[in-house]
Formats: structure tokens, C-alpha cells, sequence
């Protein structure tokens, strides 16, 4: 039996990529070591570095101009990281809550500077009169997890953006010209958690404030090639080979395509019935994350064993949402979505 699983995150990486690790897990390049017990500063492991992040920038079309950090702590170490590298603890930011990553974002950026959150939750139509503001940069999440909320369109602002890219990053094309900064945990479309990836525009920094953790520090980071400290090496190989996988797919339009694909069967079908809803705005319905209630919540529990013994693993909605959530990233294949939906038809048919 297939397994596909729609976990939020840490989620499924690609089938090829898993396989490669493995095939390669204790014996490396030929070295008869593994990569993950290579020096970071080795002939080969530098290899893999710079091919990742080499494969990244032409995935995403990122100029000279950006640094890209490959970091420690997953997106939350740069809720802190970036206000303190970003702007003096007198400035103020914009943040643009839209749920409960950004949400999370604002409340820690409030430790290190002004924050001035402009709260659109429950009425998403306020995104379209958004106006300049008046902070440093603005900051939103264009892809919120839990919620399932997906803000397609930059804020039309000429405020740097800074945004969280960490549940869509590779998704969908964007154009990073338009964005100051953007970050993103690993463990969605990357690779393993524990990484977080940092695409930053090298004139933003100009000093971080003075207890900046030097860690988190994107100047150093940048000078030192993302190894002032030991990085995640192992995390930082395995999101190179999915660089290369998505390279072989054909790139971001690819998967831009299968994911609008694969999220419209989805959508559709919860939208033809009765049985199963999603109460987002249609326009801002997220393409990687699904949330979807049983009109008979008594149900879910039922629904959740069946699924999990048919080979649909982790639906469970996220605590604070109940429900379901199936997270479709780049790394779920369309039949894994055809497989959900069929089950969802027969669940159905069996409780009506
Ligand atoms: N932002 C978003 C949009 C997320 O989905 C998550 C994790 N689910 C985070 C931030 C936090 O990521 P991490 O656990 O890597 O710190």
C-alpha cells in the first residue's frame, strides 16, 4: 500500500530524494563516510553548499545583490533575527497579521522594535485598501499553515516586504526583486527541519543592534558563507538534492502548475459537498494547506482512523483549528490528492 502523507510539517519529501539519501547515507562522494560526519569546511561538503545554494538562486532568479543564508533555528529564529538586523529598537515595522504565524511574528518582533500590526483576520478584503505605511519594512506571511490563508499578491507598498515564506517557498514563482527579505523553515518545501533558509537584499544591512546574537547575525553570516558556526550539514545536503530534484521537475513554473492542479481538485471537491467545507475567501484559499471540516464534527475521529489505515497519514487539523488539514507541497505527487479525494467520496457515501 501507497503511504501518502499530508503532514504540515515536518512533511513528506520527494520519494527520488529520499531514496538518493539513502543510497548514499554511509558512503558519501566515495568517501566511505557519511555526509553528516564530514567537516563543514571539507573539499566536499563545501561542494554541496555551493551547489545548493547555487541551484536556489537559479531556481528563484536571485541576483548578486541578495545574500542567501542557509541558518540554524527554523523560521522562528528569524521572527527575532530580523528586526534586530534589520532596524534600531526606536523603529517601527509593519506587521500585516493575517493568522497565526504572522501573528507569532509580530508578538516577537515587539521584543526588538516598535510594531505597528495592521490586523486583517477575518476580513481579508482590507488587503486591497492597505496603504503605505510607515514602518521600516512590512512584514506578512504569504502562506499561513494553520489557517490555510494564502495572500497571493505583494501588499502594494514601496516599503521593503519582508516576508515568511516557510509553508510556500518554491511553490509558486516569485519575483524576488520585489521583496527586501524573505525566510523560510526548511521542513515544508526544503528539506529537514532545523534549517531555515535567508534570501536577504545586502543593502538592508547595516548593522545589527549591538545584542544581536551573532548567530543570527546576517552580516557575519553573509561574510562567513553561512559557517560561522557549524551549520546543519546534513539538513543543507538534503535540501541541495531537493534543489536538484526540483530543477529536474522543471523548476518553480512546474511545480507552480501541479500545485494549482492539485490544490483545484482538492477545493472542487470539497466545494461539490455537503459532507466536508472549507470557510476560507476562494481568493485567498492556500494552495499547500487545506483545512476542511466534517459537517458532523463527531465524525473526525472515524474519519481519521480510516484514513490513516487506508494510507492517508497526518490529516489531523491543527489543535487550535480542529478539523482537517491535508498539506499538499511540492513533494506530493497528484495521485496522493486523487487517493485523499477518493477516500473522501466513500467516507462520505458510507456516513450519509
Ligand atoms: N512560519 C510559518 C508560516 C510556519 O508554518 C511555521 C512552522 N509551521 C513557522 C513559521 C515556524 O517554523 P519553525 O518551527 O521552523 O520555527
Amino acid at each position: 500500500m501507497s503511504v501518502y502523507n499530508f503532514c504540515a510539517g515536518p512533511a513528506m519529501l520527494p520519494a527520488p530524494v529520499m531514496a538518493k539519501a539513502q543510497s548514499e547515507l554511509i558512503n558519501f562522494d566515495g568517501l566511505g563516510v557519511s555526509v553528516m560526519e564530514l567537516s563543514h569546511r571539507s573539499k566536499s561538503f563545501l561542494a554541496v553548499a555551493e551547489t545548493a545554494e547555487s541551484n536556489l538562486r537559479d531556481l528563484m532568479s536571485i541576483g548578486d545583490d541578495y545574500a542567501v543564508l542557509f541558518t540554524h533555528g527554523g523560521a522562528r529564529a528569524h521572527f527575532s533575527a530580523i528586526p534586530q538586523n534589520l532596524l534600531a529598537a526606536a523603529d517601527c515595522a509593519d506587521y500585516l497579521v493575517s493568522g497565526q504565524w504572522s501573528e507569532g511574528a509580530a508578538k516577537e518582533a515587539k521584543k526588538y522594535c516598535q510594531v505597528n500590526a495592521i490586523d486583517v483576520q477575518g476580513n481579508l478584503e482590507k488587503l486591497k485598501a492597505l496603504s503605505q505605511g510607515q514602518g521600516r519594512y512590512l512584514h506578512y506571511c504569504p502562506n499561513e499553515t494553520i489557517d490555510g490563508i494564502a495572500i497571493f499578491d505583494e501588499p502594494n507598498t514601496t516599503q521593503p516586504l519582508v516576508a515568511d515564506y516557510s509553508s510556500c517557498i518554491l511553490g509558486r514563482n516569485i519575483d524576488i526583486n520585489r521583496y527586501g527579505l524573505i525566510y523560510a523553515g526548511a521542513q515544508k518545501n526544503i528539506g529537514p527541519s532545523g534549517l531555515a533558509v535567508v534570501i536577504v537584499r545586502r543593502d538592508l544591512l547595516c548593522g545589527a543592534q549591538p545584542q544581536t546574537p551573532s548567530i543570527l547575525d546576517y552580516q557575519v553570516l553573509d561574510a562567513k558563507e553561512s559557517m560561522y558556526n557549524t551549520p546543519p550539514t546534513f539538513a543543507w545536503y538534503l535540501a541541495g538534492e531537493v534543489f536538484k530534484w526540483l530543477k529536474a521537475q522543471g523548476g518553480v513554473a512546474a511545480m507552480e502548475a501541479m500545485n494549482r492542479e492539485k490544490a483545484a481538485l482538492l477545493y472542487d471537491f470539497i466545494d461539490s459537498s455537503d459532507f466536508y467545507r472549507n470557510g476560507v475567501d476562494p481568493s485567498h484559499r492556500s494552495e499547500m494547506n487545506v483545512p476542511f471540516q466534517l459537517a458532523n464534527a463527531e465524525l473526525d475521529a472515524q474519519f481519521l482512523l480510516e484514513a490513516e489505515q487506508g494510507g492517508l497519514m497526518a490529516l489531523k487539523g491543527h489543535r487550535s483549528v480542529g478539523g482537517m488539514r491535508a498539506s499538499i507541497y511540492n513533494a506530493m505527487p497528484i495521485e496522493g490528492v486523487k487517493a485523499l479525494v477518493e477516500f473522501m467520496k466513500r467516507f462520505e457515501n458510507r456516513n450519509t
